[in-house]
């Protein structure tokens, strides 16, 4: 038989775009002829995104799961939220606004297929504005220079990952982190495609100039200490030159006498390094923010509902005996992450209906 897929997909506030992507992503999975499900992440969306899930889950209940996240959790903790109710051989991840074409989706199953753990993918032609293109590629070379990751193209969420690979994400506790950069740490075949690239079909990006270093921050305090190791460095030569500035300046004061000379270049150096001090305690305080964030081990993401229905029967091996086993399975994966109350009381739990309404056989 050949492998199953799970396509995870974070959406926020993205109702205007929504019913396209469906249109073009559910006839291209079903030409790909195999098992499939769609997990939509909602990820805490102040729109009608929410609402416009429901119908898709109703309108294609066997192939569709949407996981509803509370508060908004970031792009990256809301896949990781889709990840945790994955059921397929193969994890593809895509972003909601047709930026990344899921005709595409078929090139990344053809590599797994072909032996790969984990596919990267590199953007032929990128359509985004140009500013973020020139700050993509300076982040990309940073990350090149600072971390052990090799990808080519960091910002590509269009991605492909084998189950293994999955579940050793699912294992990980990070309160901040970067998928792509993580998954690629777990890969032993990783190869990379090129993909073709669109412009948002409907909405706007949903990330600032603050969010995107927010982001990349993560990406680098989360897989690299060399910034902390820079600023050592820096110290240690600032340290030395000064050393040498002394030097000159006592000898220069023996032997030539006091004269003020120099008072503003002075000035200038001394602000010069009170600049270098103060983004070096502020890399410093990036770090020892996340580990705070970390050891207070509060949930990372917490779920309002989720909607799904009983997998077609044998379809997804090994969790084929329904939702109520893969919510129950190896609990430790998502220790830290809140399910919805709702479990623990039926009688609230939207999911228990819609998932009543929806199994086979029982379908109106
Ligand atoms: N997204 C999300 N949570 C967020 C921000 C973004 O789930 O806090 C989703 C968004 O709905 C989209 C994907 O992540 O599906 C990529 O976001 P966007 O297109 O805004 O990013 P860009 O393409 O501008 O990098
Ligand atoms: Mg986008």
């Amino acid at each position: 038989m050949s492998a199953t897929l799970s396509v995870v997909i974070p959406v926020y506030n993205e109702e205007a775009g929504l019913e396209a992507l469906a249109e073009r992503l559910y006839p291209v999975l079903d030409a790909l002829g195999r098992a499939y499900e769609v997990i939509f992440v909602d990820d805490g969306s102040r729109d009608r995104s929410a609402a416009v899930l429901r119908q898709l889950f109703e309108r294609r209940p066997q192939r569709t799961r949407v996981v509803l996240l509370t508060r908004n959790a970031g792009q990256h903790m809301a896949i990781l939220a889709g990840f945790a109710h994955t059921r397929g051989d193969y994890i593809i991840t895509l972003d909601a606004d047709l930026q990344n074409p899921p005709e595409e989706i078929g090139k990344l199953v053809r590599a797994l297929d072909q032996g790969a753990d984990y596919v990267g993918t590199v953007r032929a032609r990128r359509h985004d504005a140009l500013w973020r293109k020139a700050a993509s590629r300076l982040m990309n070379r940073v990350r090149e220079r600072t971390t052990q990751i090799r990808i080519s193209d960091q910002g590509c969420m269009l991605r492909g990952y084998h189950r293994t690979i999955v579940d050793a994400i699912n294992r990980c506790l990070e309160v901040s982190t970067f998928v792509p950069a993580l998954a690629y740490t777990f890969a032993r075949h990783p190869v990379e495609v090129e993909v073709a690239h669109s412009e948002r079909a409907a909405g706007q990006s949903k990330y600032s100039i603050y969010r995107l270093i927010r982001l990349n921050f993560d990406l680098l305090t989360g897989f690299s200490v060399v910034p902390l190791q820079f600023f050592t460095m820096v110290g240690m030569v600032v340290a030395l030159i000064s050393l040498a500035f002394v030097v000159v300046l006592a000898v220069q004061r023996i032997f030539i006498g006091p004269e003020v000379q120099g008072v503003f270049t002075l000035f200038g150096l001394a602000f010069f390094f009170i600049g270098i001090l103060l983004v070096s305690v502020g890399v410093m305080g990036e770090y020892v923010g996340r580990i705070y964030e970390q050891v207070r081990q509060r949930p990372r993401y917490t779920i309002t509902a989720i909607l799904e229905s009983e997998p077609l029967q044998g379809e997804f091996p090994g969790t084929a005996s329904g939702p109520a086993s893969a919510a129950g399975s190896s609990p430790d994966h998502r220790r830290g992450d809140l399910e919805p109350p709702s479990r623990a009381n039926p009688a609230l739990d939207h999911t228990e209906m819609l998932r009543a309404e929806h199994e086979p056989g029982r379908t109106p």
